[in-house]
C-alpha cells in the first residue's frame, strides 16, 4: 500500500540521512568495548554480554549500563551549571545510579478457594521501578513463569519505555504467577479482586501512585475487576477511582482502540524505519511494506493486532508460532480467518489457511521481519545465528539477550527494540487515564460545534464564489469531498486516540534515528532509544533533586 502519508514520510524525512550515514562506517557499531568509558559496567553484570541464559533484570540493567556509556560523559559536558568537573561527574554519576535499582517491590501471598472446596496459596508481585514521575505503570500478567526477577525486569523495562515514547509515568509492573487456563472464571475473578485488596492496603495501585494495565494472560475482564474492587473499597470516595487501572472495558472508563494499540504500535514502529531508504539499504532491502514477508510468535492480543496492521499494509504473514504448534502458508494466512479458528477451536493447530510446520523452528524461516510476540528470551546466544529475518521487531517484552543482540547486529539485523516498538499500549493508556481524570470522552465537548463550523465554512465558500460569479444558471454547488465529508464531524475518540498514537510513534522514531547518528550507533537502535529515555530521566531528577 502507498498512501499520502507514506509519501509524505518518504519526501520529507526530519533528518538529513545523506550526509549522516556517511560518516557512520561501519554500519553497524556496537559499544566499543575496548573505548575508556567514564562509566563503567558493574562487575555483576560483566558477563552479561556472552551469558547463555542471564537473568532478564541483569538485561535490563545491562542495557542500560551500556547506554550510560554513552550518556554519561555527555550528560556532564552538557551540565551548565557553575560547578567543578569533579562535582558535576559525582551528580551526574549519583543520578544515573539512583535510575538502576527498583524503588519498591511487594510480595503478596493469600488463599483462595477453589471451586472443588480446596485451598491453594497464590503467589503475586509488584515492582515500582521509578517513582521520578507518578503514577508509575506497568501491565499485570498471569503466568505460570513469573517470578520476582521477571516482575523487576519489567517494571524496569517499562521506566525506560514511558521515557522513551514521552508518557510521563514512573515504571512499573505486577504478575501472579497462575497459569489462567487452569482456574475458572469465578476463581480468577476471586484472585484478581484479592490481589487489588492487597495492592490497594500497601499503596501499590491508586489513579495518582501506580496504575496497571492488561500483560500477558489478562484483558479487559480483569482490569475491570480491578477497578470495581479499588472503587468500591479504599477509593470509593476518590472521584478518579476508576483512573486506578487502564485497558478497562468502554462502559467502565476505557477508551476506544487500546486493546488493539500495543500492536498498532508495533505497525507504526515498523513503518516508522521501513520507509527509511536509508536504513533498508544498511540491511539490504527497499523500503515499503510491498512484499514484505514476516512471521509472528505468539497469536496473543499483540500478535494478533501485529498482524491484522502488517497484513492490512500490504506485508505477508507467511507463519504463526503459539506454544501449541506452529503453521506456515508461503502465500500468507489471513488474520481475521485465523482469529475465527482459533476462537471456535481455542487453538491455531488445524487452521485450514495453512499448513501444520514441521520443521526445527519456524522463527528461523527466511522472511523480512521475524515478530517476537510472546515471551522474553527467545533470542540467545544459543540461536541469534539462526535467525534469517532481515528485520526483528520486539512486540514482546526482552526476547532478545545481550548475547543475542550483538550477533544480531553484528549480521546485520534490524532490531527494533522493545522499549520503543511496544509502546503503543502505554501510549495509549496514558489517554484512556487523562479521559478517566477529565471525566469526559474526547470530542464530546467539540463534536457538534466542529460540525457545523465545517458546514459554515462551505456555505461561506458558496456564498463568495456566487458574489463574484453570480447565480446564472442556479446555486454554484460546494460539496465536500469523500475525505472531507468523513471529518466533517469532527475526530472522533478513536480518531484521536489513532492520530495521538501514530505522532508518539513517529516523533520517538525521530527521537531514536537522530541519536544513533549523533552517537555513531548504525543500526543499535536499543542503545540509540535508551540514552534518548536516561537523557529525559536524567532530567526529571536534574530539576526535582535526586534526594532529600
Ligand atoms: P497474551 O497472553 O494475549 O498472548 C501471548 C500469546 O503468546 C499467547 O497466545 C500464548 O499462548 C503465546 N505464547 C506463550 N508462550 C509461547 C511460546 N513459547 N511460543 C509461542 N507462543 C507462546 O499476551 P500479550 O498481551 O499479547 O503479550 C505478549 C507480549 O507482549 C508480552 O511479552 C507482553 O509483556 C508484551 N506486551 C504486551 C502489551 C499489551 O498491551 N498487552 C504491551 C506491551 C508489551
Amino acid at each position: 500500500m502507498f498512501n499520502l502519508k507514506t509519501v509524505s514520510k518518504c519526501i520529507a524525512p526530519a533528518i538529513d540521512f545523506s550526509t549522516a550515514f556517511k560518516i557512520c562506517t561501519p554500519a553497524v557499531q556496537v559499544v566499543d568495548a575496548k573505548r575508556n568509558y567514564s562509566h563503567e559496567i558493574p562487575e555483576k553484570l560483566k558477563h552479561i554480554p556472552t551469558a547463555e541464559n542471564p537473568r532478564f533484570f541483569d538485561m535490563v540493567e545491562y542495557f542500560f549500563h551500556r547506554a550510560c556509556q554513552i550518556a554519561e560523559d555527555k550528560l556532564v559536558e552538557d551540565m551548565k551549571a557553575k560547578l567543578p568537573l569533579e562535582e558535576k561527574k559525582k551528580k551526574v554519576k549519583g543520578i544515573l545510579m539512583g535510575m538502576q535499582p527498583c524503588d519498591h517491590i511487594i510480595e503478596i501471598a493469600f488463599p483462595v478457594k477453589r471451586d472443588s472446596g480446596d485451598y491453594e496459596m497464590i503467589t503475586g508481585y509488584r515492582a515500582q521501578h521509578s517513582t521520578h514521575r507518578t503514577p508509575c505503570k506497568g501491565g499485570i500478567r498471569f503466568s505460570e513463569d513469573v517470578s520476582r526477577d521477571e516482575v523487576k525486569a519489567l517494571s524496569a523495562l517499562m521506566t525506560f519505555k514511558c521515557a522513551c515514547v514521552d508518557v510521563p509515568f514512573g515504571g512499573a509492573k505486577a504478575g501472579i504467577k497462575i497459569n489462567p487456563k487452569d482456574y475458572s472464571e469465578n476463581e480468577l475473578e476471586k484472585i484478581t479482586r484479592r490481589f487489588t485488596l492487597e495492592l490497594a492496603k500497601k499503596g501499590f495501585i491508586g489513579p495518582g501512585v501506580d496504575v496497571p494495565a492488561p500483560d500477558m494472560g489478562t484483558g479487559e475482564r480483569e482490569m475491570s475487576w480491578i477497578a470495581d474492587t479499588y472503587a468500591k473499597t479504599i477509593g470509593h470516595l476518590d472521584i478518579n477511582a476508576h483512573a486506578c487501572v487502564t485497558g478497562k472495558p468502554i462502559n467502565q472508563g476505557g477508551i476506544h482502540g487500546r486493546i488493539s494499540a500495543t500492536g498498532r504500535g508495533v505497525f507504526h514502529g515498523l513503518e516508522n524505519f521501513i520507509m527509511e531508504a536509508n536504513y533498508m539499504s544498511m540491511i539490504g532491502t527497499t523500503p515499503g511494506w510491498g512484499g514484505k514477508t514476516f512471521i509472528v510468535q505468539g497469536f496473543g492480543n499483540v500478535g494478533l493486532h501485529t498482524m491484522r496492521y502488517l497484513h492490512r499494509a500490504g506485508a505477508t504473514c507467511i507463519g504463526v508460532i503459539e506454544r501449541e504448534g506452529s503453521i506456515y502458508n508461503n502465500e500468507g494466512i489471513d488474520p481475521k480467518a485465523l482469529e475465527d479458528y482459533r476462537n471456535d477451536s481455542g487453538s491455531i493447530v488445524g487452521f485450514p489457511g495453512a499448513q501444520a510446520y514441521t520443521g526445527d523452528n519456524l522463527m528461523f524461516e527466511p522472511c523480512d521481519i521475524f515478530i517476537p510476540a510472546a515471551i522474553e528470551k527467545v533470542i540467545t546466544k544459543e540461536n541469534a545465528h539462526k535467525i534469517q529475518a532481515k528485520i526483528v521487531a520486539e512486540a514482546a517484552n526482552g526476547p532478545t539477550t545481550p548475547a543475542a543482540d550483538s550477533i544480531l547486529l553484528e549480521r546485520n539485523i534490524l532490531v527494533i527494540p522493545d522499549l520503543y516498538i511496544n509502546a503503543g499500549g502505554v501510549t495509549v493508556s496514558f489517554f484512556e487515564w487523562l479521559k478517566n481524570l477529565n471525566h469526559v470522552s474526547y470530542g464530546r465537548l467539540t463534536f457538534k460545534y466542529e460540525r457545523e463550523s465545517n458546514y459554515h465554512l462551505l456555505e461561506s465558500v458558496q456564498e463568495s464564489l456566487e458574489r463574484r460569479f453570480g447565480r446564472v444558471g442556479g446555486r454554484i454547488p460546494v460539496t465536500p469531498s469523500e475525505s472531507f465529508q468523513k471529518r466533517i464531524s469532527g475526530a472522533s475518540e478513536k480518531d484521536i486516540v489513532h492520530s495521538g498514537l501514530d505522532y508518539t510513534m513517529e516523533r520517538s522514531a525521530r527521537a531514536i534515528m537522530k541519536t544513533a547518528m549523533k552517537y555513531n550507533l548504525g543500526l543499535d537502535l536499543r542503545t540509540a532509544a535508551y540514552v534518548n529515555s536516561i537523557e529525559k530521566i536524567y532530567t526529571t531528577y536534574k530539576e526535582a533533586g535526586l534526594a532529600f
